[in-house]
């Protein structure tokens, strides 16, 4: 297997999660990823981590994509937002519209994604490259399929260059949203997201929020591994390792790994799928 790869990390919260997350980064720097990204908290609520661990990536020498998600923002604090990212030689963004804790008033002068993509494009032409997110499995709030797709090319249309999907375990999800952007006439690059499993109920509680669907099979099979941690990551490395097989036979344009900032399993996966960097 040979194609582009990209990792994506969350902005540690202590100096010790930032020193695991720099051994983490080398190691999965061997890979040689097209590009890191790093997370955004709700509300810009970790804006200072997230920079300085995409300064960190660059510093590294790695094109680093920085997440930048608009709930709750006005335009003023985005526009001060991309001046800051522009100074620090940032040119790759994953445009989001967020999701703002419960209690937080919605606010902002933005609604959706597409928003936050055709302000960065009227504000920065094309400093930036901008992904946005893709729901091959629809976005929880979506009022239907067919609404979630039309979004999905709002984004596209309003200036965005390329997406990364939310993590699924269920291929033909992916392979039919596929074709549904391009019976729209996008040709826009839809790389899927992969999230290696190494913990039960991490993956239980993200996929609850997310709406990443954990098929039948693989719920129950993870729940009857209980606490027996090595079987989980050894069932989860079969499962995503054969997903990430199909998806690269049926030739997907790329793969982003949520690393959950840890190297092993990312590794692991890319080793059985002989991965040349
Ligand atoms: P949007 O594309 O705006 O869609 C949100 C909802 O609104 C969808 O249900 C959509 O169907 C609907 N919608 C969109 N436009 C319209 C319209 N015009 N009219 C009516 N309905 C509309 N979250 C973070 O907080 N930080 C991160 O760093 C982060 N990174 C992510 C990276 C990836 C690759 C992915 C897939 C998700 C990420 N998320 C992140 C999660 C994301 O913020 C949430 O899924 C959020 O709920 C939606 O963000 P969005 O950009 O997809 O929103």
């Amino acid at each position: 297997m040979n194609l582009p790869i990209s990792f994506e990390f969350f902005p540690p919260k202590t100096p010790e999660g930032a020193d695991k997350l720099r051994v983490t980064r080398q190691a999965l720097y061997a890979h040689k990823p097209e590009f890191c990204s790093v997370t955004f908290g709700a509300g810009g609520s970790t804006q200072s981590g997230t920079f300085g661990t995409v300064k960190e990536i660059l510093d590294e020498g790695v094109i680093a994509a920085c997440h930048f998600s608009c709930i709750g923002a006005t335009k003023v604090t985005v526009r001060q937002q991309l001046a800051t990212l522009r100074a620090m030689g940032v040119k790759h963004l994953v445009a989001l519209r967020g999701d703002l804790p419960s209690g937080y008033g919605v606010g902002g002068e933005f609604h959706y994604a597409s928003d936050l993509v055709a302000f960065i494009r009227e504000e920065t032409g094309d400093a930036f490259h901008i992904e946005v997110a893709a729901y091959p499995e629809v976005h929880p709030q979506a009022k239907s399929a067919d609404a979630d797709l039309q979004a999905f090319a709002t984004k596209v249309r309003a200036g965005a260059n390329s997406s990364i999907t939310q993590y699924f375990f269920n291929a033909d999800a992916y392979f039919r949203f596929v074709d549904d952007v391009r019976k729209l006439g996008l040709d826009v690059s839809v790389v899927p997201g992969i999230m290696p499993i190494t913990s039960s109920t991490q993956l239980m509680r993200f996929s609850d929020a997310c709406g990443a669907e954990i098929p039948r099979w693989i719920r129950l099979r993870l729940q009857g591994f209980g606490d027996d941690t090595a079987s989980i990551k050894s069932f989860g490395l079969d499962v995503v390792t054969a997903l990430c097989d199909q998806l690269c036979t049926a030739g997907v344009p790329g793969i982003h790994f949520y690393t959950m900032n840890q190297a092993a399993a990312t590794t692991e996966i890319l080793r059985r799928l002989q991965y040349k960097a």
